[in-house]
């Protein structure tokens, strides 16, 4: 392949921040880098608190440990998404309630939430695809009518809006990822913003197992111990300083991205003029990040005649999600309605390759 899906971006600074990290002498976790980062992101997102993770993964696992999910709880969320999406809650003994995508974009469908709560309800997950914002007034509506919690999926959601509110701040709790395929990326790695007072003080516990730890160090107790719950969530410092680096970078690394979108979403008439799909939706209320650029082909058939097509060009195009509820390891303990609209994207979408330093100029090439 001479284009391939993904490239991670380096923007150059990330072994000299490294570097600095070493000669400190700590690159444990919840050091100067791992401030830094978690300062960058509540000024830039209005944040009340966050903490850097080891991935999105551990962040949900974290929230699902906050909002002290249990067995028999149910959650709801949308079934278009990530394993890790549902395994976080699944994890705690949680029921998934899986709601289907709406008909002309992946994400979940809002207005099918409230007819699938239940006195056991306990939280929805919301799940920013492509960091398109879900309707964020709706389901909180909705939450506040029920007395739920909802988690934002921000995996994908960095640096996107909800009518001009940063994705991962309306939400009680925002989960970030900043593995090597999401905009910002240190190959692994997370962040839990907390936008709920309640949640701070045990969130700190929960991030440094299950100890006070951190009131230790600021000199709130004598001594620390072990008080609750946790894990080892927090990353090395080493893993912070490379994601400062890409943080320093946000603004640059943003712009390349829209440039890219813009440019598929101008051309991809054209390119693909033998093909029949449809592009992306960006509803009024939502930015859009240029996370990823996908094409929603109008049978199966017609998405694979377009990835091989490409294929034959030397370009890597891929589909995304299979719907949880049909995974190996639910489909036997689902027991919720079809989900028609999450089965067409599971089948239809296709997604086109998206890094900084990709050439459109090469694509079209290799296309025309
Ligand atoms: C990438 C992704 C995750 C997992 O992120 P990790 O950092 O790899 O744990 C979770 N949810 C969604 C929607 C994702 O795109």
């Amino acid at each position: 392949m001479q284009i391939p899906f993904n490239k991670p971006y380096l923007t150059g600074k990330e072994t000299h921040y490294i570097y600095q990290a070493v000669q400190s002498g700590k690159i444990s976790g919840n050091g100067m880098f791992t401030q830094k980062c978690q300062q960058f992101f509540s000024d830039h997102f209005g944040f009340k608190k966050c903490l850097l993770t080891t991935s999105c993964t551990d962040a949900l696992e974290m929230a699902a440990m906050l909002c002290r999910i249990e067995p028999g709880d149910e959650v709801i969320m949308p079934a278009y998404t990530f394993v890790s999406t549902a395994l976080a809650f699944v994890r705690q003994g949680a029921k998934i309630v899986f709601i289907d995508s709406l008909s002309d974009r992946p994400g979940m469908d809002e207005d099918k939430i409230e007819e699938r709560i239940t006195s056991k309800t306990k939280a929805i997950v919301v799940v920013h695809y492509a960091g398109v914002a879900c309707d964020m007034d709706k389901v909180m509506a909705i939450a506040n009518t029920h007395k739920l919690f909802v988690i934002e999926d921000a995996a994908q959601a960095i640096d996107s809006y909800y009518k001009g509110r940063a994705l991962g701040s309306i939400g009680h709790l925002g989960c970030f990822s900043f593995h090597e395929t999401k905009n910002i990326q240190c190959g692994e790695g997370g962040l839990l913003s907390i936008n709920d007072e309640q949640f701070i003080n045990r969130a700190e516990i929960l991030w440094e197992k299950g100890t006070n730890r951190n009131e230790f160090f600021r000199g709130e107790v004598n001594k620390y111990g072990w008080v609750d719950i946790g894990s080892s969530f927090l990353p090395s410092d080493l893993l912070a300083a490379f994601l400062y680096a890409q943080l320093e970078s946000l603004t640059d690394i943003q712009n390349r991205r829209k440039e890219i979108w813009n440019w598929y979403n101008q051309n991809v008439d054209i390119l693909f003029s033998g093909f029949k799909f449809s592009k992306p939706i960006i509803p009024d209320f939502a930015s859009n990040n240029a996370h990823m650029y996908y094409l929603v082909c109008e049978s199966p058939e017609e998405r694979t005649r377009i990835i091989a097509y490409l294929k034959e060009r030397g370009i890597m195009s891929v589909f995304h999600y299979l719907g949880l509820h049909k995974s190996n390891y639910y489909k036997g303990i689902y027991d919720g309605p079809e989900l028609p609209n999450c089965d067409r994207f599971e089948d239809c979408l296709v997604r086109l390759p998206f890094f900084y330093e990709l050439d459109t100029e090469t694509i079209a090439n290799l296309i025309i």
